[in-house]
């Protein structure tokens, strides 16, 4: 965008009045500036991109003496408007009003006028030991001018490099987990991903992986294939490797761009980071600078000393120092902000990574940020939010397969996203075959990654991401997997059978897919005492986990075999009738039509939920 054009954006503060978003766009970007009837000199400055210095010196040239709090009226306005270049025109409205966001609105900007270049934000991707970590160092070493050296640059999650005048923000937490853990989480923060491929070990299981979560996410990637400096780096079998996998680098005659570096000896820095400027400027990356500012948490913790601290990537608006805001279910409000460098900073504006102080508690990565008018007001939506989220099964929005099969069925979804694990290499040719043939009517089947192994904690993410689900092929999830799934609703099915596998999947396709109940544990009690009341056997018993509710389906187990199945008749403690007792009580329990409890046996409550 020209500078001529940039002056125009600034006319923000009268966004309310500006009319006719649907002006041709020559109109749009030529130096027209609207003002209203009257206007300090602070707020015509504000207008015209100009310092209110410049502004009074201009009042002076045209007789006219006024400090910065001084009123001019709109002649007065367009005189200097017009010295400055711009085409003056009369608003509608009287007076300068900033428009007042509701408190839930979305802070995204969809007026273009109001747009402006940003700096890109790069995450870095690869296989473990392929140099992530020192690409990063190396990125940020090169980049460090003569007066910052000897500063401490501090770990805040993310941190922003200059080139030829223009920024890039890398965010180093390196690695597709992390990346699409924040997907999962609703939150775009990424652009452009570096995939970092070690020339001397080639395209690896991890490399795949990242190259998929990229693509599942619509993010372009910049190869950079890393420790050339070594006897046996191979660079050309990277590029081969890579093309098998679709990424056909420039030279061959595609449209990925993969540079040889060496994050060792700091050799290709440079190019990559023009590469990473060009690739940013054909993404031609906006955001409104101006208005209330919204972003997202890269990362958090508890500090012992400062109490909670979270980096904010601010995406769009400008957060300033005072902001109040809501982040997840959360909220706070800025009492200080520093960069990479542990500086102090008063304002951050979009794609600018800045660590707050000033969280109410500490936010998750991924959170959404929303700077609001006030604290109150900031504490409001966060409680809402809160009572919402108690109130959702699946606060994710993940869906279940057959909920899945069920939206399938009234055409709500077009694309079943399936994340596909399986025991041995080998296995994964004739079952993508398979499903490849499944597409039924206008629903298709997207296999957004397949691999073997476990199921990781990264392909439940990944389905999480992608509303999708995950299907294991004579493989498991791991207990980290399978928590995470669990929490977050994301469906896992296992099979042992293609067959099995693929008539599952024809079944979601059809819309058929019925519901499977899975048992959900509850708790345990351990029988430490027997004696009868009123003719009925009750067991005096000490709740190991979980809880224990009057009435939820329970079976009684005697050294480790179930010797009865029922539900839970009676619950007491002392005298009381009660409803549920948890972990580290003693209570009475009676179960339903049972009669000879002893000694040791276990009472196991669960309950069955559909997936
Ligand atoms: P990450 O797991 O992908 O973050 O990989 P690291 O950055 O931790 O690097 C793994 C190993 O490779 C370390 O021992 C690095 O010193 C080494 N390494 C990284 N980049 C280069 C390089 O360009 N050349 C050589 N020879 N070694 C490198």
């Amino acid at each position: 965008m020209s500078a001529r054009a940039r002056k125009t954006d600034k006319a923000e503060p009268v966004a309310e009045v500006a009319t006719a978003p649907e002006e041709p766009e020559e109109t749009v970007s030529e130096l027209r500036v609207e003002l209203p009837a009257s206007a300090t000199v602070k707020q015509l400055a504000e207008l015209l991109d100009v310092s209110p210095v410049e502004v009074i010196k201009q009042l002076m040239r045209n007789g006219t003496m006024a400090n910065i709090n001084e009123v001019v009226d709109y002649d007065m306005a367009a005189i200097v408007a017009s010295d400055f270049g711009y085409e003056p025109v009369a608003a509608q409205r009287k007076a300068i009003s900033a428009r007042k966001p509701k408190s839930d609105e979305k802070l995204v900007d969809i007026d273009s006028r109001l747009l402006k270049p940003r700096p890109a934000v790069v995450t870095i991707m690869g296989h473990v030991d392929h140099g992530k970590t020192s690409l990063l160092d190396a990125i940020r070493e090169t980049r460090v001018t003569a007066t910052e050296v000897g500063e401490i640059t501090q770990h805040i999650g993310a941190y922003q490099v200059e080139v030829d005048g223009k920024k890039i923000t890398f965010l180093d937490t390196p690695g597709h987990e992390a990346f699409t853990a924040m997907r999962a989480r609703g939150a775009r923060v990424t652009d452009i991903t570096i995939l970092v491929v070690a020339a001397d070990d080639g395209v690896m299981p991890q490399t795949v992986e990242a190259i998929d979560h990229a693509r599942a996410a619509g993010v372009p990637i910049v190869v950079a294939v890393n420790k050339v400096d070594k006897p046996d780096a191979n660079p050309q079998r990277v590029k081969q490797q890579l093309a098998d996998l679709g990424l056909v680098c420039e030279e061959w005659g595609g449209d990925v761009v993969c540079l040889s570096v060496s994050a060792k000896k700091k050799e290709g820095i440079a190019q990559l980071l023009e590469n990473l400027l060009i690739v940013a400027e054909l993404e031609e990356l906006q955001a409104n600078p101006e208005g209330r500012a919204g972003g997202t948490v890269i990362e958090a913790k508890l500090d012992k000393t400062k109490g909670s601290l979270g980096t904010v990537l601010v995406q769009s608006g400008t957060l300033r120092v005072g902001d109040a805001f809501t982040v997840g279910d959360t909220w706070g409000k800025v009492k200080a902000m520093f960069d990479e460098k542990g500086k102090r900073v008063r304002k951050a504006g979009p794609a600018t990574p800045v660590e707050v102080l000033g969280f109410e508690t500490v936010p998750q990565a991924g959170d959404t940020l929303n700077a609001v008018a006030s604290e109150a007001e900031a504490r409001s939506v966060s409680q809402r939010r809160q009572e919402q989220r108690k109130l959702s099964a699946r606060p994710s929005g993940a869906l279940s397969a057959s909920e899945l099969s069920a939206q399938i069925r009234e055409g709500r979804i077009k694309e079943l996203n399936l994340i596909l694990k399986t025991d041995v290499q080998g296995s994964i040719e004739p079952i993508t075959a398979a499903l490849g043939g499944l597409g039924v009517g206008e629903v298709r089947v997207s296999l957004v990654h397949s691999g073997s192994g476990s199921i990781t904690e990264g392909d439940v993410l990944l389905a999480l991401a992608s509303k999708g689900l995950v299907l294991g092929f004579n493989t498991a999830p791991e207990p980290g997997a399978k928590q995470l799934a669990d929490t977050e609703g994301i469906d896992i099915r296992c099979y042992e059978v293609i067959y099995n596998l693929v008539d599952d999947v024809e079944k979601l396709l059809t819309g058929m897919l019925e519901p499977t109940w899975v048992e959900v544990l509850e708790g345990h009690a351990e029988v430490r005492a027997t004696f009868s009341v009123r003719g009925r056997s009750v067991a005096g018993a000490y709740v190991t986990d979980g809880t224990l509710t009057r009435g939820a389906t329970a079976r009684v187990l005697r050294s480790g075999e179930v010797i009865y199945e029922s539900t839970v008749s009676s619950l007491r403690r002392f005298k009381d009738d009660v409803r549920q007792v948890s972990a580290g009580f003693e209570c009475g329990v009676g179960v339903e039509g049972f009669t000879e409890f002893e000694v040791g046996d276990i009472i196991e409550v669960y309950r069955q939920e559909k997936q």
